[in-house]
């Protein structure tokens, strides 16, 4: 029998309650403006976000993060039936956005340190109808970027910074290393909307141009398509929403690292921990035990999750995109747990998750 957890998995509620007053103020503003799509609002956090990933950037909200992906892929020329190199291990959303720009996925297997691509896989899997490489940054843990980069050649990166916002390799932030990024703002998201939402960053003003066009139709012109696209915006209630919480970006960021740090001091030695420095979207242990530990967890009111329980390479709608056995992705699928990691948890409720996974070892 399962307890009502006592420390759920994740909660969203506290994070608003905490910037009530600024929220309540941004969607005034948006009310007050009888401005909803398309707007000042967009501007302004387009123009805030790439700031925040130094001043050149350019940034291009859209509907979703699998939107930012699709549209990022297509505006880095990629074209039907050209491959890129994706992960199994990062869920479905960027294989479903790759093959909705007409690609063709082509699954490399993860690094079990860092859980991103493993960089020798870009020269084992790569043909010469191979274009992209979508590097995930999974569960804000960097991952090799610039060996990736260095081993993709002439192929263009497109880094999924889904569950990295903020996270630093050398100091530079993750979505400024590949020649395009595809962020999420999906609600349980380091830096997550009230609602869907995503952006596409770029360094490079044509790819932003082209982002602009493909989320609304090739509409450079009002009504008057360039190319073929579909629509896939940002909205102004929700980037409103999202310049309040990207000032608290970094502050959520710290304290995501500062409880990853007390995890990490009292299990590191019981199960594999993720490295000391990522951004902690969620905080992954690896152990054999995996499912028994789970529903140990849940039995004394710890709720947990896997991210993902399921390779995408496996999976029936694209199992046919599968070019053999990827052993540290299936590996790793079956031996990871997720831990409650999230800014309003108190280090108390870390101490108690981390005393229950003790007690699970006998430690
Ligand atoms: C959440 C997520 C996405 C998709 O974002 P949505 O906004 O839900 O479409 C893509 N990639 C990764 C790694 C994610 O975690």
């Amino acid at each position: 029998m399962t307890v009502a957890a006592r420390i759920p998995f994740n909660a969203l509620k506290p994070g608003v309650d905490a910037i009530r007053g600024e929220l309540d103020a941004a969607i005034a503003r948006v009310l007050d403006s009888g401005w909803f799509l398309m707007g000042p609002e967009l501007q302004r956090f387009e123009r805030d976000f790439a700031a925040y990933h130094a001043a050149h950037r350019h940034a291009v909200g859209v509907g979703s993060g699998t939107d930012a992906i699709r549209i990022g892929l297509q505006a880095l020329g990629i074209q039907p039936g050209d491959e890129v190199l994706v992960p199994s291990n990062a869920g479905v959303p960027p294989v479903a956005a790759t093959v909705a720009a007409g690609a063709v996925p082509v699954f490399c297997d993860a690094d079990p340190l860092t859980h991103g691509i493993a960089p020798a896989e870009i020269a084992r899997l790569r043909t010469d109808r191979t274009r992209a490489v979508l590097a995930v940054h999974l569960y804000g843990q960097p991952a090799a970027i610039q060996d990736i980069v260095a081993a993709a050649g002439d192929l263009s990166v497109l880094e999924d910074c889904a569950q990295a916002h903020g996270a630093r390799v050398n100091g530079q932030r993750v979505g400024t290393f590949g020649k395009a990024a595809a962020f999420s703002f999906y609600p349980t998201k380091n830096l997550g909307a009230l609602g869907d939402g995503g952006a596409v960053l770029s360094k490079d003003p044509e790819v932003a141009e082209r982002a602009r066009l493909l989320r609304m139709y090739g509409w450079r012109q009002r009504y008057l398509s360039e190319e073929h696209s579909t629509v896939s915006r940002l909205d102004e209630l929700q980037a409103a929403i999202l310049t309040v919480k990207l000032a608290h970006l970094d502050g959520w960021n710290t304290t995501r690292q500062r409880l990853a740090t007390r995890y990490r001091a009292s299990l590191s030695d019981l199960v594999d921990v993720l490295p000391p420095d990522g951004v902690f979207h969620l905080f992954v242990i690896r152990t054999p035990q995996r499912d028994a530990l789970k529903a140990f967890l849940a039995d004394r009111g710890v709720g947990t999750d896997i991210h993902y329980p399921y390779p995408v390479h496996l999976q029936q709608p694209y199992a046919h995109f599968a070019r053999g056995p990827l052993p540290d992705t299936e590996r790793l699928a079956r031996e990871i747990l997720s831990l409650p990691l999230y800014p309003e948890l108190s280090e108390t409720d870390v101490d108690y998750v981390a005393h229950q996974v003790r007690a699970f070892f006998g430690a």
